[in-house]
């Protein structure tokens, strides 16, 4: 019978947390990928965290108090959302957390010099302090496991294979005017250069890309045992107790089972047919997610009595993106977060011509303001652009 302590179905951020701090405490782990790449969504995000009194706020003079965080959450939330339980956990425990992943090297944070909260003008807002970037990484420490790390699609890379982050950005606009950043991109440049020689794309990674490789060398480092392409059929339950889960592999049904527990860290459902239940139903969604978040694993919880919540009010990460198909008729998303849409000189109109929104406003409360134009003055548009 194969057995492992713990059992992680779900290699983004949050199986990858689960799955390090299980082999940190000695314990034996096998994660389970649907993909045939690791990372989730998480590997193609920006990787930021936002978390209350982190040791570098505090190092940086910014440490908050936890009843600003949750006044904060309060009003954006609202009362008849407002779950203290778990709020509280969330901004309590989050320091903690950080910190324990900090110190056994599995994530490298630096704080945001300014990064205000996504509603600034609310009570409890900062400008800094609680939004923390990912240091980069050297995709090269994870070895033959570096060609299975989920890539951002190549719209999101500079020359479809360079990953930069949000100082290399600035970098690139300064090149000309600033010496140090003639040296910073030209280094950056060179390094690029080097790996296409001998990788799939550059090493130097950046933001949730970089988040991930981390994890996952440490976990890798520590013993984790990492399958992809592997379809979970089920959860084993045994006398009220899940102990196992069963997969399917080369046609054949076989049982894993976990001594310690199974973390179900799935990603979300963005991805399936199940998604049109908790979107405007009249919209059309391309989703940044993995194919595979298609919310089977909602299933696999619902098959041993979990229940789903029905009353979430807000189930989306919801983002403006643009599709565009390449020569070839294949498509490619990009999202529009950080690096255009607020940016002066770019007005958001509708279909008349009307703006709708404050273009700087985040990008979920930019995707809601799109879905809510009126039906004759929609802000959406479909139609793919051919090149
Ligand atoms: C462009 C972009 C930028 C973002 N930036 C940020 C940011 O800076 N900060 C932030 O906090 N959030 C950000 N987000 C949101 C964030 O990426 C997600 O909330 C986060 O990645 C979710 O992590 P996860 O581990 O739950 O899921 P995922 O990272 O999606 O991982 C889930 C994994 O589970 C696998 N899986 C699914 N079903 C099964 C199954 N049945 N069996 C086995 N495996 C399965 C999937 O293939 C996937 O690999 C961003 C999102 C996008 C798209």
């Amino acid at each position: 019978m194969k057995s492992w302590d713990v059992i992680v179905i779900g290699s983004g951020a949050a199986g990858f947390a689960a799955a390090v701090t299980a082999c940190c405490k000695g314990l034996s782990v096998l994660m389970l990928e649907k993909a045939p790449h690791f990372g989730g969504t998480s590997a193609i995000s920006g990787g930021a965290v936002w978390i209350n009194d982190t040791d570098q706020a505090r190092a940086a003079g910014k440490s908050g108090a936890p009843d600003e965080m949750k006044t904060y959450l309060h009003t954006i939330i609202g009362e008849a959302n407002y779950r203290p339980e778990i709020v509280d956990a969330f901004v309590n425990a989050g320091r903690e957390a950080l910190a324990f992943l900090e110190q056994e090297g599995a994530v490298k944070y630096s704080l945001r010099p300014l990064s205000p909260d996504y509603y600034p003008d609310e009570p409890g807002a900062v400008d800094v302090g609680r939004a923390l970037e990912v240091v980069e990484y050297d995709g090269r420490e994870l070895g033959e496991h570096f060609t299975t790390l989920r890539s951002p699609p190549p719209g999101m890379l500079l020359f479809g294979g360079m990953m930069v982050n949000r100082v290399d950005i600035q970098h690139f606009l300064d090149m000309r005017r600033s010496w140090r950043s003639f040296r910073h991109c030209t280094k950056l440049l060179l390094r690029y250069g080097r790996d296409r020689l001998r990788h799939h794309r550059g090493t130097r990674l950046a933001m949730g890309n970089a988040l991930i490789a981390r994890m996952a060398a440490l976990a890798l480092r520590k013993g984790l045992t990492l399958e992809l392409n592997v379809t979970v059929k089920s959860l084993i339950e045994q006398n009220g107790r899940v102990t196992g889960v069963e997969i399917a592999r080369d046609g054949k049904s076989l049982a894993l089972y976990a001594r310690r527990g199974v973390v179900l860290a799935a990603g979300g459902f963005a991805a399936g047919r199940i998604a049109p239940q908790f979107r405007p139903a009249t919209q059309q969604h391309y989703t940044m997610s993995p194919a595979t978040n298609d919310g089977a694993a909602f299933q696999l919880g619902l098959g041993v009595d979990a229940r789903q919540g029905a009353d979430l009010p807000s189930n989306f990460f919801w983002a403006p993106v643009s599709v565009l198909r390449r020569p070839d008729g294949s498509e490619e998303r990009f999202p529009h977060l950080v690096t255009d849409r607020a940016k002066p000189g770019v007005i958001a109109v509708n279909q008349r011509g009307v703006r709708f929104v404050n273009e700087s406003n985040s990008y979920h409360h930019f995707a809601s303001a799109m879905q809510q134009q009126p039906e004759n003055a929609p802000a959406i548009c479909y139609a793919m652009p051919r090149r």
